[in-house]
C-alpha cells in the first residue's frame, strides 16, 4: 500500500485524467493520492496549467474527494519559484499541500526564463548567455534559488532537490563529490531542516532512464537521513502507469541507507509511517 503526492494530469502536461489516475490508484490499493499539476506561471510555459483552468482543477478534485470512497484524495500543485513572479505562497491557501520546484533559473538575454530541466540545447544556451559557460555559477544559482524559495515561500514538499543534475550526465561538467557542489547541497539541507519541509525522493529519472538514481542522489539521501529530515517517495507520474514506478527498489534502498519512516498525508495530516518494499505499514 503506497501513497503518491507528485502526480500530473491533463490539466498540465500529464497524459492521464484525474479519474484515470484515481482508477489506477484503486487498482494499486493506494492509501492516499495527491494531485500536483504544474501551477500556472505569469509567462509562456508549454507544460504549465493555463490560469483559466485552475478553478475547474480545484473544483474537480473537491468533487472527487467526496465520490472516491476507497482512497484519500488531496489537492496540490507543483509550483515554480521565480523571484517576484510566482511562488508556492501564491497558491497554498487553496490547497492541501504544495510542492515547490525550481525549473527556471534567471532569464536568457531575451527575457525568457531559463528552463534548466528541459532540452540540453536550451540548457547550453543559458549556460552561455547567463553564466558565460561557468557551470559552477549556474548550479550554485540553482541552489541559491532553492534556498530563497525555502526562506520566503516554503512549500510543504521540496520537489526533485537536485533536478539540475539531469544536465550533467556522466559528469559532463563536474563530479558531485566536488566540494563546492557538496557545500551548496549541505547549505540547502540546513535551510530545509530549519523550515521543516519534507523532501521528496523522486523516482522519475530512473524509470525515464534520464538518471541512474533518484532525485536527490544517494549521497544526499544519506545526509538527509543523518539530519533526520522527513522524506516522502513519489514518482512525478505524468501517466497513471507510472504511479508507483520504482517505489519497491527505492524503498529497499532507503532502508539500506537507514531511513525508518516515510511521510504520508493521511487523515488530513503529514505523518511518519514505517515501510518496506511493499509499501507503507499502517
Ligand atoms: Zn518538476
Ligand atoms: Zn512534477
Amino acid at each position: 500500500m503506497w501513497s503518491n503526492f507528485h502526480t500530473h494530469t491533463n490539466y498540465c502536461d500529464g497524459k492521464s485524467t484525474l479519474e484515470e489516475q484515481i482508477q489506477q490508484a484503486k487498482e494499486l490499493d493506494l492509501l492516499s493520492l495527491g494531485f500536483s499539476s504544474h501551477a500556472p506561471v505569469p509567462f509562456d510555459c508549454q507544460w504549465c496549467m493555463d490560469q483559466e483552468k485552475l478553478g475547474l482543477y480545484l473544483e474537480s478534485i473537491k468533487k472527487l474527494k467526496t465520490t472516491t470512497k476507497e482512497i484519500e484524495i488531496y489537492a496540490g500543485l507543483e509550483v515554480d519559484y521565480v523571484p517576484t513572479r510566482v511562488s508556492p505562497n501564491d497558491f497554498s491557501d487553496q490547497l492541501d499541500y504544495t510542492i515547490g520546484s525550481i525549473h527556471f533559473v534567471d532569464a536568457l538575454v531575451d527575457g525568457t526564463p531559463w528552463e534548466i530541466d528541459g532540452l540540453h540545447v536550451v540548457f547550453l544556451k543559458g549556460l552561455d548567455e547567463i553564466f558565460h559557460h561557468n557551470h559552477q555559477a549556474a548550479f550554485t544559482r540553482y541552489f541559491e534559488l532553492t534556498r530563497e524559495m525555502i526562506d520566503l515561500a516554503c512549500p510543504t514538499i521540496i520537489g526533485h532537490l537536485d533536478k539540475m543534475k539531469i544536465q550533467n550526465p556522466d559528469n559532463k561538467f563536474f563530479d558531485e563529490q566536488e566540494s563546492w557542489y557538496q557545500n551548496e547541497v549541505k547549505e540547502t539541507i540546513k535551510a530545509i531542516k530549519k523550515a521543516g519541509a519534507i523532501v521528496e525522493v523522486n523516482t522519475r529519472g530512473i524509470y525515464q532512464k534520464k538518471s541512474a538514481t533518484t532525485y536527490p542522489s544517494p549521497w544526499i539521501l544519506e545526509l538527509l537521513q543523518q539530519e533526520n529530515v522527513p522524506i516522502t517517495i513519489s514518482s512525478d507520474a505524468h501517466h497513471a502507469d507510472d504511479l508507483v514506478s520504482q517505489f519497491d527498489t527505492t524503498a529497499n534502498f532507503l532502508q539500506e541507507i537507514g531511513f525508518k519512516k516515510i511521510h504520508v498525508l493521511y487523515q488530513g495530516e503529514w505523518k511518519p509511517f514505517t515501510f518496506n518494499e511493499n509499501g507503507i505499514i499502517l
